[in-house]
């Protein structure tokens, strides 16, 4: 503990995967910490990104496989879609992730010894925040607030109205035609010419912004630029008692990196020699069919940094496991070093994220190709395709 001048040692702002973590973690060493959040315990990725999302994916998926199981000698009659139960399965598998509702996390946050603050916080002072009309005072603070959907300035659009994934992980009646504005995670397209379509619904994905608008960061002096919250490498802002992780922050925008920043920062907060962020291995998954996923660099990036480096493939038409499962487009690509390092590693295949996990730890760690490529992987599965891929 620090300070008692203070109503906390630390106050985090944003109950998503960076600030819940960051919660945790200076609770753990025993600081007085709370934790405000103005919408749901567990931030976009649980309530509105990255486990509705997948949820759905999986059960379009099964949906998708029981509609072509004629190939493999299965006949069912017509699959459908129940979507009211679908949307049930959706909030089952959130209440689980959360460990009960909002509420009920809140109240296993304060078992921990976090207080969960309900409300927006707003900064009156570098040191002083409101949160539902009253006035709290922290001695450090972590801004973990997350980003937000960019709605585009479109002639009409407001008229046409529109959705966002806020709206679209919980939408009463499947849309018969929607309309996607912007394509970040589209691998496969073809031209067309411009065209009038008739849709029921929009959905807006240009992209997002980091959510500032509400914190008045202003007050405390903390700078802020186009991309997010400025922050050093050990993600401390320019006001030396306040940091920041997470999207908030402009950079990737996952999960798995916010998590790692909230825990950063909450430990950098009271350390004596803060740690810098470690980002040079942190793999990408688009949840496309087949999946792509990557870490680490490209062919193209090794290209413009003139690194002089080898490419090895293993393509799963070749691979026993994925011929037996009709899943045989896609590949396993490494980019390898001279001295037999893998500077990237590239899947495209169903479940393609946790195929890289091999590839990640050998990143992370230090182990060389030849070592993955000595390393026995089960038959037949098709992890085994690293392997092959790292023994070429
Ligand atoms: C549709 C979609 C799918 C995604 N899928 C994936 C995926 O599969 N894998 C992956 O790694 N990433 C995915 N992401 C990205 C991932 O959701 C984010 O990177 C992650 O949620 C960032 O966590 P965070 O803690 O920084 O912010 P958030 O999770 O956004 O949490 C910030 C919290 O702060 C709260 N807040 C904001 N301002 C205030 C304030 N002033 N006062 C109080 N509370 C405030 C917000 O309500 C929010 O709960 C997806 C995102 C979207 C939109």
């Amino acid at each position: 503990m620090v300070k008692q001048a203070y109503d906390y040692d630390l106050l985090v702002i944003g109950a998503g995967a960076a600030g819940s973590t960051a919660a945790s973690t200076a609770a753990q060493n025993g600081m007085r910490v709370a934790l405000v959040e103005r919408d749901k315990i567990g931030g976009t990725c649980l309530n509105y990104g990255c486990d509705p999302t997948k949820t759905m994916i999986h059960v379009a998926g099964l949906l998708y496989h029981a509609r072509h199981a004629d190939r493999f000698g299965l006949r069912f009659s017509e699959a459908k879609v129940d979507w009211t139960s679908v949307l049930s399965w959706v909030h089952q598998v959130q209440l689980r992730i959360r460990g009960g509702t909002s509420e009920e996390a809140a109240a296993q946050l304060s078992h921990k010894g976090i207080h969960v603050l309900p409300g927006e916080a707003t900064f009156v002072s570098p040191h002083e925040l409101t949160i539902a009309g009253k006035t709290i005072s922290a001695d450090r603070i972590i801004v973990a607030t997350g980003s937000q959907e960019v709605i585009p300035p479109i002639e009409g659009l407001n008229e046409a109205g529109f959705m966002t994934n806020v709206e679209a992980i919980s939408l009463p009646t499947l849309p018969n035609r929607l309309a996607v504005v912007g394509g970040g995670a589209i691998v496969r397209c073809g031209e067309r010419a411009e065209e009038q379509l008739v849709v029921d619904e929009i959905l807006l994905a240009i992209g997002r912004q980091p959510s500032l608008a509400s914190l008045h960061l202003e007050k405390a002096g903390v700078k802020t630029s186009k991309k997010g919250i400025e922050v050093d490498a050990t993600l401390r802002t320019n006001v030396p008692h306040i940091w920041a992780a997470g999207d908030v922050t402009g950079g990737l925008q996952f999960t798995h990196v916010a998590y790692e920043q909230g825990k950063l920062a909450a430990h950098n907060a009271f350390a004596q020699e803060p740690q810098p962020f470690d980002g040079r291995v942190i793999p990408w998954v688009t949840f496309s069919d087949p999946a792509l996923a990557h870490v680490g660099k490209t062919e193209e990036q090794l290209r413009q940094e003139k690194v002089e480096y080898r490419a090895t493939r293993m393509y799963f038409k070749d691979v026993e496991r994925a011929i037996a499962e009709g899943a045989t487009a896609g590949l396993v690509k490494l980019l390898v070093d001279k001295q037999g390092r893998i500077l990237g590693g590239h899947i495209l295949a169903p479940r393609a994220g946790d195929m890289l996990a091999p590839i990640i730890l050998a990143m992370h760690a230090g182990i060389s190709a030849e070592t993955v490529a000595s390393t026995i992987m089960p038959y037949p599965t098709m992890i085994e395709s690293v392997r092959w891929a790292a023994d070429q």
